[in-house]
């Protein structure tokens, strides 16, 4: 049976609906179609019209009753057809419609042949609300028959699309226009059809100068290239969504770093429409990053390269050396006693010192060559693509050169050596970080040495430096186990041959070793800060023992003792109040204490050492100049620093040298020192030829195995007892 058989019966049989008719048949019949609104003719039109409409198509008499539904209305209103046909169709109306749809469709039924458009809400058999947009029609085209044919079709999904679209796009304006990413929308061509406030700020135009434009009024000319290509690839290519960094120049001129983000947006058939570029001002971020990388790969204070970089230049120049031959060179600069400076003059000297010494190295540096700060007072120099070893010599020496000048850091004058540990490498090597712990091992050979100049690696170095530092770290042990003992030697008035005072001279009575002379540890101790311990040490010793000294006879003075001080402790801003207390708690008389300082000591720091050695004069100290003859004598030195003692150096005493040329300038110094008015001290006197001599030319006092080796302090006391000229009976050592 087919709806539409069913439906032609029941036409003809208007009171008769057929008995085939189901609750589940949608489709359209009549039970009762009343006569005066349709006729047969009319229905079987209509049915035929409405049968393969995709609107619905709805017949209501002017009481509203619904005389024909169509299958698609029908469904709409999820009604069968017998309980579609006959029923009000206000029934169906929203509440909110009703009333409005009413007075519409009486104003509608006394205009026969007019329409009204309208879209009403209707409620369904289930209760659902639908949006249907109808045209009602007034069907009186005869006086007899008073009706509206409404044709209709739900919009309900196509509203809410239309809905979401338009929140849809509200959305995208809000988060366009108020984005703070700045953002263009570009047609085909790339011009540009809108451009939020964010992008107006970055590139100093206004909106109205930049519609219709296309990126190039703010691209940087060289970049303009970049732009073209992007937008030849998105019209061209697979046009999926591209970034890239480019510069723009600003309306004021200033140029900036930017991310340009680009997407399509496209149609549902995948046209692209237009596009949307988002970006980003990248210009402060890729200065950081820049400074970053800067600052991870040199020295933050002297700008020079870090360790970081040195390494890996090194090891690129090492490979290359392995690839084409020829040889390299590492040389590790340590500033000599640098800590002193920063002692004395604090923390911003010496940092102004260390960029002066920056600028001095660089300046002789090649530039194929990399100079870096290597840490603390440490440089380090890579000398790239040498022929032979002698030219990584040539660079120590122009380094050390360079250096040699006093430097004047905030009106300040400071002299600065440096010592040097050189390694000339070839592609024999195979590790670079070994070639930098073997400059190290030569550098410390060099200060070994005496400081101020460079020593170029052996391989015999690095067992003598492993030793070396283990005595140093056996000597920090040492000294807290009273293995460190002061001894004195008697200085001898030679006129009456008796004992004016002792000079403290330190010893390491070693357990395994036995006793390690201080020639052998103290230069150690020198390069750290080992030395200060040390030397406090001497003075607290010496000072304590001599305040037990009593004369030999009542009225004769109470021997004086003699400490020995490193260049070191010069240099330490704690040593004058370090003597002080030492005086203080030990009860002797700053009189009966005298300093002992080499020459070479004071002359590499001469303003710093005269500064101090004033203090201490005022405290009532003396100074006795050690070694005299062995270092760089400078007359003038010797009279701004007025020493009460000079101590000739046993090398103008000594058996082995004596001869006619050592006599004359042993006379020769005695004359000196007696013209300043200094009193003459004569170190190693071993024979009585020499103390004969000595006596002969007016030397004052004296030292030697002749009268004592350095003896422990219990023996002090019965070398006191002897009465003067008693020595004379002495025999040779
Ligand atoms: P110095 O101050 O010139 O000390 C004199 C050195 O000559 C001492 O060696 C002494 O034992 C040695 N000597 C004395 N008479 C004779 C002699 O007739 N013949 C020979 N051949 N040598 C003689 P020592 O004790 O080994 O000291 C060596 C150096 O160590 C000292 O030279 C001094 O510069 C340093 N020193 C010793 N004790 C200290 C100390 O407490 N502090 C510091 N900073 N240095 C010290
Ligand atoms: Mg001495
Ligand atoms: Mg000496």
């Amino acid at each position: 049976m087919t709806p539409r058989k069913e439906k032609k019966s029941s036409s003809s049989a208007q009171s008769n609906p057929s008995p085939k008719a189901s609750d589940d048949d949608l489709l359209v019949a009549s039970t009762n179609p009343p006569g005066a609104v349709l006729s047969p003719e009319r229905f079987a039109a209509l049915e035929k019209v409405g049968q393969h409409s995709s609107d619905l198509m709805i017949v209501i008499d002017a009481e509203g009753i619904v005389v024909y539904a169509n299958p698609v209305a029908l469904k709409t209103f999820g009604k069968t057809f017998k309980d579609g046909i006959g029923t009000n169709a206000f029934d169906y109306l929203h509440p909110d419609d009703l009333e409005r749809v009413a007075v519409r469709f009486i104003d509608l039924l006394r205009t026969p042949g007019a329409s009204i458009i309208d879209t009403v809400k209707s409620v369904t058999e289930s209760g659902e609300v639908r949006e249907i947009e109808i045209v009602s029609t007034n069907w009186l085209d005869n006086e007899a028959v008073q009706g509206i044919i409404i044709n209709g079709r739900d919009v309900t999904e196509h509203r809410q699309y239309v809905a979401q679209l338009m929140a849809h796009e509200q959305r995208f304006r809000l988060a366009f226009e108020d984005n703070m990413a700045p953002m263009i929308c570009t047609d085909l061509d790339d011009n540009i059809i809108t451009a939020n406030d964010a992008f107006c700020q970055m590139v100093g135009y206004s909106k109205e100068e930049l519609l219709g434009h296309d990126s190039k009024i703010f691209t940087f000319p060289e970049d303009v290239g970049i732009t073209e290509e992007s937008h030849r690839r998105a019209t061209t290519g697979d046009g999926g969504p591209a970034r890239y960094t480019k510069r723009y120049m600003r309306k004021d001129g200033r140029v900036i770093y930017v991310e340009v983000s680009r997407s399509p947006a496209r149609d549902a058939d995948g046209k692209t429409l237009y596009f949307i570029i988002s970006e980003r001002d990248i210009t402060e971020e890729r200065a950081l990053t820049a400074r970053l990388s800067h600052q991870a790969l040199h020295d933050p204070l002297t700008g020079l390269a870090n360790r970081a970089l040195f390494l890996d230049r090194l090891s690129q120049a090492h490979a290359r050396v392995i690839r084409q031959g020829g040889m390299g060179a590492v040389l590790l600069l340590d500033l000599d006693d640098f800590k002193g400076v920063n002692d004395t003059h604090g923390h911003l000297i010496g940092d102004q010192l260390l960029v002066a010494i920056a600028r001095r190295l660089e300046e002789v540096s090649r530039s194929t060559d990399t100079l870096c700060r290597f840490g603390g007072d440490e440089f380090l120099y890579l000398a790239d693509g040498l022929t032979s070893p002698e030219e990584a010599e040539q660079v120590a020496r122009r380094l050390l050169v360079a250096l040699a000048e006093p430097f004047s850091v905030a009106g300040i004058h400071i002299g600065q050596h440096a010592s040097i540990g050189v390694v000339v490498w070839d592609a024999s090597r195979n590790d670079s970080a070994e070639i930098v712990q073997d400059a190290d091992v030569a550098l410390y050979e060099a200060k070994r040495q005496g400081k101020g100049h460079h020593v170029v690696f052996t391989s015999g170095m690095h067992q003598q430096a492993v030793s070396h530092f283990a005595l140093v770290q056996d000597l920090r042990r040492a000294l807290s186990a009273g293995e460190i003992v002061m001894h004195y030697q008697p200085i001898v008035d030679l006129n009456v041959t008796g004992v004016v005072g002792f000079e403290a001279l330190m010893r390491w009575d070693h357990p395994e070793r036995g006793w390690v002379p201080p020639t052998v540890f103290i230069p150690l101790a020198e390069q750290s800060d080992l030395i200060l311990e040390l030397g406090a040490f001497a003075l607290h010793e010496a000072a304590t023992a001599a305040g037990t000294w009593l004369p030999d006879a009542p009225d004769a003075a109470r021997p004086y003792v003699t400490v020995n001080l490193s260049a070191h402790q010069f240099r330490d801003p704690g040593l004058v109040s370090m003597i002080e207390k030492v005086l203080e708690t030990s009860g002797l008389s700053p009189h009966r204490l005298i300093i002992e300082i080499t020459e070479s000591v004071t002359l590499l720091y001469i303003a710093e050492t005269l500064s101090v050695m004033e203090d201490l004069n005022r405290l009532g100290i003396g100074f006795a100049l050690d070694d005299f003859g062995t270092g760089y004598s400078s007359l003038s030195y010797l009279a701004l620093m007025r020493p009460r003692i000079i101590k000739i150096d046993q090398s103008f005493v000594s058996p082995s040298l004596e001869s006619f040329r050592n006599d004359t300038l042993l006379e020769a110094i005695v004359t000196l020192g007696h013209n300043l008015d200094m009193t003459m001290l004569a170190e190693g006197i071993e024979t009585h030829a020499q103390l004969q001599r000595l006596q002969a030319l007016g030397c004052e006092l004296g030292q030697g195995f002749l009268f004592s080796r350095a003896v422990p302090a219990r023996y002090v006391a019965a070398m006191l007892a002897r009465l003067p000229g008693s020595w004379k009976s002495l025999k040779n050592p």
